[in-house]
């Protein structure tokens, strides 16, 4: 074939792109268009972005520490002692000290006999769900589970079942549906999923009833508490509080370290079994570079500082009371989710009204993002606020006036 034919935009090409161009045009005029900014700033209570300051409230850092002094000159140090790149996936020759120190640092400060590090949450959720489901098994997700989850799900074949937010004697009654059509011998696995706090919404799954309902039914429940650990429970480990919940209720559960920890990567806890198999199974693991060893180094201090600094929980806290008590002193108390935790979002409806006023709050210096469908149901498009541990009283402050008067 001449050379000119395999340069030339073919009219299939012309197509392509076409097809393309018109999928975003109606994107937009949906209001639905994405698109990033570019930050010029560490992350932090204050960003800048376009050369403009503004408020953040919209990060995940929710302790402050993705740009902590400490965290990075241990990430500095990582990479002095070893080097940027991993060079293989864990299971050829990436898997360094600085990893399996802190798999085992994690599985202490969770209790679980094991950890296994992942290069993020979404890959650690699909991942450990494709590592163990397949044909034949069933899982169950709480309509509102992160898409990581979903996405686990689809790729698994395992049946997908869903079960109304929060509603536990819906999952009992989809459970026994499902049993009730299942072949006398089977073995399958039946697996419960639930985020441990929503990510959209702030709310907590009720991992009481949850482990209840699963007990009952020979369940195995996952719990993927990426907003919870670090920030919640005793001494910030998350929902699945060790003293209470052990691996028998909760065999599967699953962190990132992108959001309190500050740096980025995720893991799975559980028994040695558990973790084994995923080592065997769990492909985006195998066929995965593994993260970088300075990023383990920095994940090591994070937690350090997690398990000693209980006052960034504690500055937290009162910053997301200070916001929820403002904020319904100055509007109607309904416009705020029933949210105990840094996650704080505010329900608008369209998402052209979500779109506007994340713009007028941007005027006005502060950066909250829309978050809209298909992230969230249609018509609840909301502002999503999340207060960190970083932000002083006066920053609150300026964000309740601000929200008030764009929200009015
Ligand atoms: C953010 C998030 C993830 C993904 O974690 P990353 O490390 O950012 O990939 C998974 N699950 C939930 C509930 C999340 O909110």
């Amino acid at each position: 074939m001449p050379s000119s034919v395999l340069c030339s935009p073919t009219h299939e090409a012309d197509q392509f792109s076409n097809r393309l161009n018109s999928l975003i045009k109606s994107r937009k005029s949906d209001d639905l268009y994405r698109s990033r900014r570019i930050v010029e700033t560490p992350q932090s209570a204050q960003i800048s972005t376009n050369g403009n300051d503004l408020l953040n409230f919209c990060s995940n850092d929710y302790l402050g520490l993705a740009n902590d002094p400490r965290v990075k000159s241990a990430c500095v140090s990582g990479i002095e002692k070893w080097g940027v790149g991993t060079g293989a996936s864990h299971l050829v020759c990436g898997h360094t000290g600085a990893h399996h120190e802190l798999e085992e640092a994690l599985a202490d400060f969770l209790q679980r006999e094991s950890v296994l590090l992942f290069s993020s949450g979404y890959a650690a959720n699909v991942g450990v769900i494709n590592g163990l489901l397949s044909e034949g098994d069933n899982i169950f997700q709480d309509r509102l589970n992160h898409a990581s989850l979903l996405d686990g799900g689809w790729i698994s074949r395992a049946k997908h079942h869903w079960y109304q937010h929060r509603n536990y004697h819906d999952l009992e009654e989809t459970i026994q549906e499902t049993i009730k059509d299942a072949p006398k011998n089977n073995e399958g696995i039946n697996l419960i999923v639930s985020d441990g706090v929503f990510s959209m919404d702030g709310d907590e799954c009720d991992l009481k009833k949850l482990i209840g309902v699963s007990k009952k039914h020979s369940g195995s429940v996952m719990i993927d508490d990426a907003h919870g650990i670090g920030c919640i429970g005793e001494n910030g480990s998350g929902i699945v509080n060790p003293e209470q919940f052990t691996s028998a209720d909760v065999p599967i559960l699953v962190g990132t370290l992108g959001k309190a920890f500050g740096t980025s990567g995720a893991f799975v806890a559980g028994d040695k079994s558990l973790i084994e198999f995923l080592i065997q199974r769990a492909r985006n693991y195998i066929y995965s570079t593994a993260m970088p060893s300075a990023i383990a180094v920095a994940s090591l201090k994070s937690l350090d500082i997690i398990k000693n600094e209980s006052w960034r929980r504690e500055k937290l806290q009162e910053n997301i009371l200070y916001f929820r008590d403002g904020l319904s002193l100055n509007n109607d108390s309904e416009i705020l989710m029933p949210s105990k935790i840094a996650i704080q979002p505010i329900v608008v409806g369209s998402a052209e009204r979500a779109n506007l006023i994340s713009q007028s709050l941007e005027k006005n210096g502060i950066l909250v993002s829309a978050i809209r469908p298909p992230t969230v149901p249609n018509n609840t498009s909301r502002l999503r606020i999340t207060l960190t541990a970083n932000h002083s009283i006066q920053e609150v402050d300026r964000l309740i006036e601000v929200l008030s008067e764009c929200l009015s």
